[in-house]
């Protein structure tokens, strides 16, 4: 028998975004968190580097600059408007976490300790300014945990490793979600007045990638499949530095800290690239010199990776050449011990997983899938909208990595979606509180759950003899070759076949476990769908976009075209193939311009 449950909100998810949601719709109205992963094990605990806030504890640092950076290095995708509230919201933001009691690193008055980062500078200087604040190189893991104590304080209700495998729509309103228990494999319905949908990524859509085993995209895909479009799908970011082969990533706190990129030769190879920004320029641009380093043959012993070192003799050379200071205006010196205070999970990653010493020996890294700027599209408000003219799907909101405000545009700054999970999950928490207080709740459809039973029953007792592990394995290498950090219209187009060609093959898939009672087999493969559907609709988008902006760069278009490309996609996922439309821009103060490092 399934059970139905009614609460007036119900998130979706216990990341960052979730948990902020739940803090502040719990107040207003009666919520309920599902979760598939117990709540502190989400992504965001992951997340080590800082949350950007222009607080300016170590030097001169404005909102208006954190806006400004923000929008350049979305490459003039972002939407002004939702960038220049998310970056007034940061400093009140940060405070109000810090009032929450996340033990942040301090100056030495009792600040709140900042760092520089990729993209964040001084405007009038054009250099690095310190804005990231963190809590050592566990940012994430603190704001999760703090987080989660302060919904334990205020009796949220979590139903944890429930797995939501469907929105219920009902007359083009959002009336629940139908979950998993996957402890006993019994289906639930949970009839709701508003639903936030906070899942997260689906770095796992790539071979090598820096995200969690659980970042498969469910939110995106289950919204796509009742209706709701997805936002700038082709723009998924690659990070400079994972770990050679496994994708963990290190930090860009590590070239925060003075840690610079080194090629065979020796050279720091990014003075040629950004010679003002240098190792701190953009992602996409760092990612993409590391590439053609690597393509010219300069990769370490001419192979497919390149040494990150933040030795301290390293670190000291180059903050002499820089000129970098103190805050106190003396030379920056660096010893041993203060590189494995600020970076001390690096560090033990590092001896644990590929036995280096990094303040010994430099690191072999390459560029690995990060991070989606695209998903849910949502006004400034959270608000789900379901076209080009922004039209809100009543009663649905989405928060954090999966949703697309557009802040981020066609790259994100490094601290920015921290940032974007505690003032876009405390939005969606606000307003689907207020919007529940005011609304009704509209009937459930007769068996809301029949379509997912049958769907799992189909893939539970399918007797094909497709693997779940290989289709996932040849999506993830054609999607990290064809649709990485350089494409062609031939690779593409590669992928758009071969992901058709999976979509297909996901027909005639076997699961070997055929009971109910954690049956991760059968939710795996149910997921396996999820990551077809996610990389099938950003092969497409990808495909489509004749211009390079941002993480998306082709060889044939190698350059931006405001003319032609100055919107945003808005793929839909029909049963004939994916549907693209478009929608403007948000310009507000800044008119697109080249941009320089
Ligand atoms: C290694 C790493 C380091 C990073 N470092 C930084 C950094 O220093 N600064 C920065 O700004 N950003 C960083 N990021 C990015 C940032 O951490 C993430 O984008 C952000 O934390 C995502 O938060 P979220 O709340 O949207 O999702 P998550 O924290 O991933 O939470 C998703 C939640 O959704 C739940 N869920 C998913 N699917 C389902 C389903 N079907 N049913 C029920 N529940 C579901 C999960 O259980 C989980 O609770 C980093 C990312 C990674 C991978």
């Amino acid at each position: 028998m399934t059970q139905v449950h009614q609460y007036e909100v119900v998130i979706v998810g216990a990341g960052g975004a979730g948990l902020m949601a739940a803090l502040y719709a719990s107040m207003g109205a009666k919520t309920a968190v599902l979760s598939k992963l117990y709540p502190t094990r989400s992504h965001t605990g992951a997340a080590q580097g800082g949350v950007g806030a222009a607080l300016g504890s170590e030097e001169e640092d404005r909102p208006e600059w954190h806006t400004f950076d923000t929008v350049k290095g979305s490459d003039y995708l972002g939407d002004q408007d939702a960038v220049e509230y998310m970056c007034s919201q940061a400093v009140p933001i940060v405070y109000e976490l810090e009032h929450m009691g996340l033990p942040f690193n301090r100056t030495p008055e009792g600040r709140i300790a900042q760092r520089p980062f990729g993209g964040h500078t001084n405007n009038e200087t054009g250099r690095p300014v310190r804005r990231a604040c963190y809590a050592a190189d566990r940012t994430g893991h603190m704001i999760l945990q703090t987080l989660y104590q302060q919904c334990i304080k205020n009796q949220v209700t979590f139903f944890d490793e429930f797995q939501v495998l469907d929105l219920i729509v009902e007359n083009g309103v959002a009336a629940g979600v139908v979950a998993a228990e996957m402890a006993t494999g019994e289906l639930h319905v949970f009839h709701a007045k508003a639903v936030v949908i906070a899942t997260g990524g689906w770095g796992r859509v790539f071979e090598i990638t820096s995200n969690a085993l659980s970042y498969t995209g469910d939110g995106v895909a289950i919204s796509m499949r009742r209706g709701v479009p997805a936002e700038d799908m082709e723009f998924f970011q690659f990070h400079p530095t994972g770990i050679y082969k496994l994708g963990i990533l290190i930090t860009e706190g590590v070239r925060g800290e003075g840690g610079v990129l080194i090629n065979d030769k020796g050279e720091r190879f990014m003075e040629r690239y950004a010679p003002t920004a240098k190792d701190l320029a953009s992602r996409d641009v760092v990612s993409r010199a590391m590439y053609l380093e690597m393509q010219e043959g300069r990769g370490i012993g001419g192979q497919r990776y390149l040494y990150l070192d933040v030795r301290p003799e390293t670190v000291n050379k180059y903050a002499k050449v820089d000129g970098r200071t103190r805050p106190d205006g003396s030379p920056y010196v660096v010893t041993a011990e203060e590189i494995l205070s600020k970076l001390p999970d690096i560090i033990d990653f590092c001896r644990t997983y590929i036995g280096i010493d990094p303040v010994k020996e430099p690191m072999p890294v390459q560029p690995t899938a990060h991070y989606a700027m695209g998903g849910i599209p949502t006004t400034v408000h959270t608000e789900v909208v379901i076209d080009e003219k922004n039209t809100v799907m009543p009663g649905l909101y989405a928060a954090g990595e999966v949703a697309c405000v557009s802040v981020h545009g066609a790259n994100r700054l490094g601290t920015n979606s921290l940032l974007d999970i505690i003032v876009f999950g405390k939005e969606a928490g606000l307003r689907a509180a207020e919007y529940a207080q005011g609304a009704d709740f509209t009937p459930l459809p007769a068996e809301p759950e029949a379509a997912v039973r049958e769907h799992l029953d189909v893939l539970r007792h399918g007797d094909g003899t497709e693997r779940v592990s290989d289709l996932r394995r040849e999506m993830q290498v054609v999607m990290f070759d064809k649709v990485g950090v350089f494409r062609t219209e031939e690779g593409m187009q590669q992928a758009v076949d071969k992901v058709r060609e999976l979509r297909e093959r996901f027909h005639h898939v076997r699961v070997d476990d055929r009971g109910r009672i954690f049956n991760t087999d059968l939710l795996e493969a149910w997921e396996l769908g999820c990551l077809l559907d996610v990389a099938h609709v950003t092969a497409v988008a990808a495909l489509a976009r004749k211009e390079s902006r941002g993480a998306h760069s082709r060889d044939d278009h190698p350059k931006r075209d405001d003319k032609n490309w100055l919107k945003h996609s808005l793929a839909y996922l029909k049963p004939e193939g994916v549907e693209l439309r478009y929608k403007p821009v948000t310009i507000t103060k800044f008119q697109p311009k080249e941009r320089v490092y």
